[in-house]
C-alpha cells in the first residue's frame, strides 16, 4: 500500500485512543492475564474455531491437563484429540501436539521470537505468529484476523474484496503501519477487542467507538456495506447413516484414517446414503439401503449379516459447507462372525465395551450417539 490515509500524528492518537478504551472496556479473559506464549498460542488456535465464551471452558480444561508445552509434547495424539473433542477442525488439535514436539526437540521447549521460525511450526500462520510475538514478547507484529480485518476495512473505507491478494496486502500493510515500537501487544489486543465488541459485523456501534473521529467508513456512511464479503456458499444437504453394531456387550467401532474428515478419532461405522429421500422411503427400504451401504463399504463381499437393524433417531449437524442429516441406527451381529472378520481387518476396526469407548476421542455426533445408547 503506497499511501495510507492517516498522518503519523493521527496514527499516534488513534493508537492511544484505542488502548485507553481497552484499559477501561476490555474483557478480562484467561489468556489476557498472561504473557506466557504457550497459553497465548493455545487460546489463539482455539479461538479460530469458535467464540470467546465457548472457548473458555475448553481452554481451562486443556491447560489443566497440559499445563506446559512439555506436557503437550509428551501426550498421545488420542488424548490431545479427546481434549479437543467438540471444537471441530481436529487437524488443529493434531498440529498443536506436532508443534509442541518440535518446540521441545529443537527449541528446548521455548517459543522462538522470530516470525520465520514461528511460521515453520505446524498450524502457525502469519496471524498466530503475530499474536504470539506481540502478546507474549511485546514485539511490533501486525495482525489481521476476522475482527481486525473488518475494523481495518472500515477505518480505511476499503470497498474492494479484503480476501483478494491485493486486499490482503493492503490490510497487512495497514496493520504494519499501525504497529508502535513499544506495547504492541496491548495495541493488538485493543484493536481485536474493538473489532469484536464495537465494530461488529451487522450493527457497528459507531456512537460508542473511540476511533469514529478517524474512521472513513463512518465519515462516508458506508459501515453497513464495508467490508465487502463474497456471498456465502449454499449449503449442500447430505444424508448419512451410522450403525451401532452390538456383539454381546461390545460395540463395533472404527478409527478414521489420515485424510478423512475426523482423522484419528473413533466412531461407529458411518457412511453416505446418496440418492435416498428419508421422507419418502418406507422404513423397510431405508434399512435395506443401510444394510446394502454397510456391505458395500465395510464387508464387501458380505461377511456377516446385520440383525434387527433399527432406526434409533436422527442428528443434524454441519461440516464446512455440508448440512448433514445423520440416521443413527442400531443392529446386532454374530460375535463369532464379527471376530472372524475382524481377524483379517486392520487394527482401526475393533470391538470395544461402551466404558472403554468413553476414553477414546470421538466426533461430537458419535459421542452423542454413545450417550444415547448408554443412558
Ligand atoms: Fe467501526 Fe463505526 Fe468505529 Fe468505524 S466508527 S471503526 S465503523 S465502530
Amino acid at each position: 500500500m503506497a499511501d495510507i490515509p492517516f498522518t503519523v500524528e493521527q496514527l499516534r492518537r488513534l493508537r492511544r485512543r484505542v488502548t485507553d478504551w481497552f484499559r477501561k472496556q476490555g474483557r478480562p479473559l484467561p489468556w489476557r492475564e498472561t504473557s506466557d506464549p504457550y497459553r497465548i498460542w493455545i487460546s489463539e488456535i482455539m479461538l479460530q474455531q469458535t467464540t470467546v465464551q465457548a472457548v473458555i471452558p475448553y481452554f481451562e480444561r486443556f491447560l489443566s491437563r497440559f499445563p506446559t508445552v512439555v506436557d503437550l509434547a509428551q501426550a498421545s495424539e488420542a488424548e490431545v484429540l479427546q481434549y479437543w473433542e467438540g471444537l471441530g477442525y481436529y487437524s488443529r488439535g493434531r498440529n498443536l501436539r506436532k508443534a509442541a514436539i518440535i518446540l521441545v526437540e529443537t527449541h528446548q521447549g521455548e517459543f522462538p521470537r522470530e516470525l520465520q521460525q514461528l511460521e515453520q511450526l505446524p498450524g502457525i500462520g502469519r496471524y498466530t505468529a503475530g499474536a504470539i510475538r506481540s502478546f507474549a514478547f511485546d514485539l511490533p507484529a501486525p495482525i489481521v484476523e476476522a475482527n481486525t480485518e473488518r475494523l481495518y476495512c472500515r477505518l480505511l473505507n476499503y470497498t474492494d474484496d479484503p480476501r483478494s491478494t491485493i486486499g490482503k496486502r493492503t490490510l497487512w500493510s495497514f496493520a504494519e503501519h499501525l504497529q508502535p515500537q513499544r506495547q504492541a501487544g496491548s495495541l493488538n489486543q485493543a484493536l481485536m477487542e474493538l473489532g469484536s465488541q464495537v465494530c461488529t459485523p451487522k450493527a457497528p456501534r459507531c456512537d460508542l467507538c473511540p476511533l469514529s473521529e478517524w474512521c472513513l467508513a463512518f465519515r462516508h456512511g458506508t459501515q453497513q456495506t464495508v467490508p465487502r464479503m463474497p456471498p456465502r456458499q449454499k449449503a449442500t444437504p447430505v444424508l448419512e447413516a451410522t450403525v451401532a453394531i452390538r456383539c454381546q456387550n461390545q460395540l463395533l467401532i472404527q478409527q478414521y484414517q489420515p485424510g478423512a474428515r475426523w482423522a484419528g478419532l473413533w466412531d461407529f461405522p458411518r457412511f453416505a446414503l446418496p440418492g435416498l429421500n428419508v421422507a419418502e422411503e418406507s422404513p423397510t427400504t431405508l434399512t435395506a439401503a443401510i444394510q446394502a451401504a454397510w456391505n458395500e463399504q465395510f464387508t464387501s463381499p458380505p461377511q456377516f449379516e446385520l440383525h434387527s437393524l433399527t432406526l434409533s433417531h436422527e442428528l443434524r449437524h454441519s461440516v464446512t459447507r455440508y448440512r448433514i442429516r445423520l440416521l443413527c441406527t442400531t443392529a446386532t451381529a454374530s460375535t463369532t462372525a464379527v471376530k472372524t472378520w475382524l481377524s483379517e481387518q486392520p487394527a482401526t476396526l475393533k470391538l470395544i465395551s461402551p466404558e472403554e469407548l468413553q476414553q477414546l476421542p470421538m466426533p461430537v455426533t458419535g459421542r452423542k450417539f454413545l450417550q444415547h445408547l448408554t443412558k
